[in-house]
């Protein structure tokens, strides 16, 4: 097969690593930067120039979109699935994964568990918002942010309306969301391909910090997850629609509470913390399923 990367940069670690395992299966493989992508989007033959040469029609694309780009590169991803290019995580999937709110009422709709979360927009409504939480200490999160970045614990009722009301000074949306405390600054990271969990970690916040991503210093360990867990990060990963999705679940008294599904989760953590040859499950899951004009959300939101 030949499969195209969208990622903007060959030397990432997770871009390395599926360009390796693709090649180990002996496809042939293609970065493509999406900021380097002109569409021809009308004509009667939808195609894509990269870097001024003319782009073959992929068997398959693996988007590696990050925040700051998403929606050009979704673009250029929307543009392949026109073409029938098969993606493995599918443009109307992504864009659901990169809205907080969007995909956490996507998940309630479904039954999954949740942290209790509010949103509103009116700053008369800051004292409602606290009280659904079940008030401080709360978290309020920035709908858009990665990475843990926007992601703030506020101890005091006083904080989390300074917190909401500086955050509507800046006209930033963001929710709100019940402390999940019992999770002792730890979360689940279960990598799901398909309808499997290939691999999981659990990631503790270092020192001082309730947020346990990589980039804020956590580390991470490898986990058993319990099959409630597994169930709950595959059927989190189906709703959003996602074929490749990173799942964060704290353990919470009740059983699992999923905080947010990433379409492009990276390898490296979970690879290092797991010994796992996580690439090599995506290429293996593109070979099993690539099929042209595949795209399975089209005309969806
Ligand atoms: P991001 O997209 O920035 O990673 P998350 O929603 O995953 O945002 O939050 C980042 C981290 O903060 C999580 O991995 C978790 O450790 C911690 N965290 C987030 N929400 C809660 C919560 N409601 N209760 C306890 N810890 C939380
Ligand atoms: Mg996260």
């Amino acid at each position: 097969m030949h499969i195209a990367i969208l990622s903007r940069n060959r030397q990432l670690y997770s871009t390395r690593r599926l360009i390796e395992a693709a090649q180990q299966r002996e496809h042939e493989v293609t970065v493509v930067d999406p900021l380097k992508c002109v569409m021809d989007v009308t004509s009667h033959r939808p195609a894509v120039h990269h870097r001024g040469d003319i782009l073959p029609r992929f068997d398959a694309v693996i988007p590696r979109i990050g925040a700051s780009v998403t929606f050009y590169a979704l673009a250029v991803l929307r543009q392949f699935e026109v073409m029938g290019v098969y993606p493995v995580n599918e443009s109307v999937a992504i864009g659901r994964s990169r809205d907080k709110l969007r995909s956490l009422q996507l998940l309630a709709r479904a039954g999954i568990g949740l942290p209790v979360t509010a949103f509103a927009h009116s700053p008369d409504d800051t004292k409602t918002l606290v009280r659904l939480v079940g008030g401080a200490p709360l978290v309020l999160k920035l709908l858009q942010g990665t990475q843990g970045r926007g992601v703030v614990l506020a101890e005091t009722t006083k904080a989390a309306e300074s917190v909401i009301d500086a955050f509507r000074e800046l006209d930033a949306n963001f929710l709100v969301q019940q402390f999940i405390r019992e999770a002792g600054g730890a979360d689940v990271r279960a990598f799901v391909v398909g309808d499997r969990v290939v691999a999981a970690m659990l990631r503790q916040a270092k020192e001082g910090e309730f947020r346990s991503n990589l980039h804020r210093g956590g580390s991470a360990s490898v986990v058993k997850l319990t099959p409630q867990e597994r169930a709950t990060a595959v059927r989190a990963a189906k709703t959003v629609g996602l074929n490749v999705a990173g799942v964060d679940i704290v353990r919470g008294k009740e059983g699992p509470l999923v905080l947010e599904v990433n379409s492009s989760p990276g390898l490296e953590g979970i690879e290092r913390a797991t010994g796992k040859d996580v690439a090599a499950m995506v290429i293996d899951f593109i070979e099993k399923k690539a099929r042209p004009h595949g795209t399975k959300t089209r005309g969806k939101g």
